[in-house]
């Protein structure tokens, strides 16, 4: 069989399973594949040991779409995971706001400065994971698949 041309490879498009499609957004939170939403995209289902949080498959074990489409695809989440912390940050300012209450003569600043910084360091481990998958999303549709570079 001859090898595939790079113009061939970009219309492959992924088998995926029959039955109905699952939802966006519930893929997207549970992390599944963005062409067929029904393999994981990482290996462990635990953010923890948190050195292998980041651990993806080389191929969705579902439908085989590339987890990684070129290398160094990901560094781009940088910028997705800055906005979920500042959209943490907002949704955290207005409960602060509407139950505690902001007020320039008392230490409220302080006390939502730390409650802020402290819940995105907890959070970031889920961030990280979580924009690798909307990042994933931007660039494979479901059942179109995607490959940015042969391989
Ligand atoms: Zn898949």
């Amino acid at each position: 069989m001859e090898p595939l041309t790079n113009k061939e490879e970009k219309r492959v498009v992924y088998e995926v399973p029959d039955g109905d499609k699952p939802g966006l957004l519930a893929s997207v939170f549970h992390m599944k594949c963005p062409n067929c939403r029904r393999g994981d995209m990482f290996i462990n289902k635990s953010l923890f040991p948190l050195n292998h949080l980041l651990d993806m498959p080389k191929r969705c074990p579902v439908c085989g779409q590339k987890m990684e489409l070129e290398p160094g695809f990901y560094y781009g989440t940088g910028y997705v995971s800055y906005g979920l912390s500042v959209g943490t940050t907002f949704i955290v300012a207005i409960i602060f706001g509407l139950t505690y209450g902001f007020d320039w003569r008392d230490y409220s600043i302080f006390y939502f400065l730390g409650i802020d910084i402290g819940l995105l360091i907890l959070l970031q481990p889920y961030f990280m994971r979580l924009s690798r998958a909307i990042y994933l999303y931007l660039f494979v549709k479901y059942g179109k698949g995607a490959r940015l570079s042969s391989q």
